[in-house]
């Protein structure tokens, strides 16, 4: 329990000594914390703590930790793959925000199941800026048309972007990511759609958290350096499609 009270210290500080050095806010940098695998009591450690927003990679542990976590508020987000026969589920369980939008079929299908709840839901598109083909996100050439469509569909409202950076311990590469993103959210910005805004740039984990705030990251995801390492390796959660 204190390991995970430190670590949330030691990651707000390594949040706070990026923003400084970065002539940033420190506000304007929110801590998502990535609870994948983690067990629903040391996610209640840090939602005790104060901190807020968890995000999730698969509706299942969503459903699994639920009740567990429902006396503690907080502001959940999927920051995972989303299959398509999973939308419903995910509006059930209080999702605010959606990060990992990334084609046009996956949007409608999403448009359709707000209207027959009669509410909206806030995302971010998610980019494919390290040309992995392993990785999800739309490419960044095809980013604004993308956000001109979801434009037409009234029910959901894009924010920003969202991306995961190379896995590279070389840091030159990862900020190449992270400005890709941002070159994608100023061409979009420019084109002022309705019900498009690009406040949000969700980029930077444990091992970038640094650059990407350089960067201009909003929102910093972060697993490992809160919660430790996981027993499941990543490719489980974001190469599904070739498993
Ligand atoms: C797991 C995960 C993270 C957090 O990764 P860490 O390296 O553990 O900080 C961030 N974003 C997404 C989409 C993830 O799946």
């Amino acid at each position: 329990m204190h390991s995970i009270l430190s670590r949330l210290r030691q990651t707000t500080d390594r949040i706070q000594k990026a923003c400084i050095l970065a002539g940033r806010d420190p506000a304007g940098v929110r801590l998502l914390l990535a609870t994948k695998t983690v067990a629903a009591r040391n996610i209640q450690i840090a939602l005790s703590a104060g901190y807020k927003l968890v995000g999730e990679n698969k509706v299942q542990e969503i459903k699994e930790k639920y009740a567990e976590l429902l006396k503690f508020p907080h502001e959940q987000h999927f920051i995972g793959h989303l299959q398509s026969n999973k939308i419903k589920d995910i509006l059930q369980y209080d999702v605010s925000c959606i990060h990992s939008i990334d084609c046009r079929v996956l949007a409608e299908k999403l448009e359709q199941r707000l209207a027959a709840a009669n509410r909206t839901i806030d995302i971010l598109i998610q980019v494919n800026t390290s040309g992995e083909r392993s990785k999800f996100g739309t490419s960044p050439a095809d980013a604004l048309a993308l956000a001109k469509h979801i434009s037409s569909l009234p029910r959901i409202r894009v924010k920003g972007l969202m991306t995961i950076g190379i896995f590279s311990a070389d840091h030159e590469k990862v900020r190449n990511c992270f400005r890709i993103l941002r070159g994608v959210q100023q061409n979009i910005a420019r084109a002022d759609l309705p019900g498009v805004t690009m406040k949000e740039l969700s980029m930077g984990m444990s091992q970038d958290l640094e650059v990407a705030i350089e960067e201009g990251a909003t929102i910093v995801r972060v697993g490992t350096a809160v919660f430790g390492e996981r027993p499941t390796p990543d490719s489980y959660y974001w190469n599904e499609h070739q498993t």
